[in-house]
């Protein structure tokens, strides 16, 4: 029986392994080749000596079931002839087939092998090895089955440690200085966000304003950056004119793609005046850049949409008590109103009309408290059926002001479930900075001891905090 710990170190340290191996190779020490769904030979390397074996093997993955099945071996020092090798490797296939796992006394020495998730590893140990040291071998092998199963999981890992951080406007600005340096231009990075073609990056010589512009759907940037065109050079604005009174350019504009592999991630634009297409040295030099940046424009752009994902509600697509966290946390901010709010009698309505007949009209309210919110407001669903405002910049009577026309609205707007129009009410506390309190992070507290008065006041009303002392 394997020692559980003695797995979970193996798999630990083959795991460190295998991240150092693609650090190495993402910092272009030792580039992958072209056999870049091998396992990193370190790590057969670091077992044959850590057990003193004589060889040390892995089935490469099957794609091709006619194809004869491929090895990875280490062999230290060449102890074993080119005859050993291709008996243990043809007895390792045998074994492979049968998904077995053992071991087999040679004239070579032991061989121990395992096989797991389509994958088969083996280790050869001279002859009269003792059986602490092949147990401890077979428990490597299981935890080098384990990591490379693991692998496609710690590469994704990898790439996304590569820069987690960096976001979409950081790569944006950085292609674009390192254009305008390699170019001598002015240079332009848009990014297909969501459907739209947003520009990331600006260079220093380009206009500033554009940043965060959308490209118009049938310009040259937009078309380019979705891949539905070719590198091209055009007169006209390749932003299709979204910014009005935006110098013009007299010179043509040259349009190339940014790939994440195959897929169009963006574009850039950059105005190289007389010197026209770039060629030679300058084009290789931007084809690398563009080629760098393409794959972390894509994964910033996922992790942008994961990060929503974490702070969103997917019953309302109002922001979780996370999203309402993280938008409270801005700093700079010395004035704003929190108002938490939580339904009347909600068990009542779900009693009598059932849990989805609840969940609609929490769908409905936060339709409602959509509308009467300001784009930097944020609204979150925050409980069942309690759910907050956060309104920065705002006095605590405008704050008190929105909340009260919300309950107002709610309880005047008609809401029916399947023919049956049922009353909605909400009580709500409100408490500001700097009126209530002099920090944010007292609001959520005072917010909530108001709320838990508008309750004890009747109901479908609205409460201010009192102002705490000193603080
Ligand atoms: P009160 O006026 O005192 O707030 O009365 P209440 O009935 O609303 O009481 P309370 O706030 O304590 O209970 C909330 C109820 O809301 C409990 C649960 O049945 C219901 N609820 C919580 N989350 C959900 C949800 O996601 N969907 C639905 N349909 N109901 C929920
Ligand atoms: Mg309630
Ligand atoms: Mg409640």
């Amino acid at each position: 029986m394997i020692n559980t710990l003695v797995w979970f170190a193996a798999g630990a340290a083959l795991g460190a392994f295998l991240v150092q191996r693609r650090r190495q190779g993402a910092s272009g020490l030792t580039l992958p080749g072209a056999d870049a769904a091998l396992l990193p030979d370190p790590a057969l390397g670091w077992l044959a000596g850590a057990r003193g074996a004589l060889g040390v093997w892995v089935s490469h993955p099957v794609t091709d079931h006619d194809a004869p099945l491929r090895w990875s071996r280490v062999v230290p020092g060449e102890r074993l002839s080119a005859a050993m090798v291709g008996d243990i490797e043809q007895r390792l296939t045998g074994c492979h087939r049968e998904g077995s796992s053992g071991g087999t006394r040679l004239d070579s020495g032991t061989l121990l092998h395992a096989s797991a998730g389509g994958l088969t590893a083996a280790v050869l140990l001279p002859t009269g090895a003792p059986a602490d040291a092949l147990q401890a071998a077979s428990a490597d092998l299981v935890a080098l089955l384990d990591g490379l199963g693991r692998k496609p999981m710690l590469e994704r890992a990898i790439e996304e440690g590569e820069g987690p951080t960096e976001s979409l406007g950081s790569i944006g600005l950085r292609l674009a200085y390192q254009l305008e340096r390699v170019l001598h231009s002015e240079v332009i990075v848009t990014a297909v966000v969501e459907s739209q073609v947003r520009v990331i990056g600006t260079s220093g010589r380009a206009d500033r304003r554009l940043l965060d512009a959308v490209a118009d759907p049938g310009s040259a940037l937009a078309r380019v950056a979705r891949g539905e065109d070719q590198p091209l050079t055009t007169i006209t604005d390749p932003l299709g004119g979204v910014v009005p009174d935006r110098r013009i350019h007299v010179a043509p504009a040259i349009v190339l793609p940014i790939k994440s592999g195959d897929e169009a991630v963006g574009s850039v634009a950059c105005w190289t005046g007389e010197e026209g297409m770039p060629i030679g040295g300058v084009i290789a030099e931007v084809q690398e850049a563009l080629r760098n940046a393409g794959p972390r424009i894509a994964r910033s752009r996922k992790l942008e949409e994961l990060g929503q994902a974490a702070s969103a509600d997917p019953l309302t697509g109002l922001k979780n008590r996370r999203g309402l966290d993280d938008a409270m946390r801005r700093v700079g901010l010395t004035q704003g109103t929190l108002v938490y709010a939580d339904f009347d009698k909600f068990k009542i309505l779900n009693d009598t009309l059932g849990h989805h007949a609840g969940d609609a009209a929490l769908v409905h309210f936060a339709r409602i408290v959509h509308d009467q919110i300001r784009g930097g407001d944020t609204a979150a669903r925050i409980g069942g059926e309690e759910f907050a405002i956060w309104l920065p910049g705002a006095p605590l009577v405008y704050g008190a002001k929105v909340a009260d026309r919300i309950r107002v609205l709610l309880g005047t707007t008609t809401w029916d479930w399947q023919g049956r129009s049922w009353p909605l009410s909400i009580s709500a506390g409100v408490a500001a900075v700097p009126d209530t309190t002099r920090s944010i992070e007292n609001l959520a507290v005072l917010a909530d001891a108001a709320l838990a008065k508008a309750k004890q006041m009747g109901r479908n009303r609205i409460e201010v905090a009192t102002p705490t002392a000193g603080g």
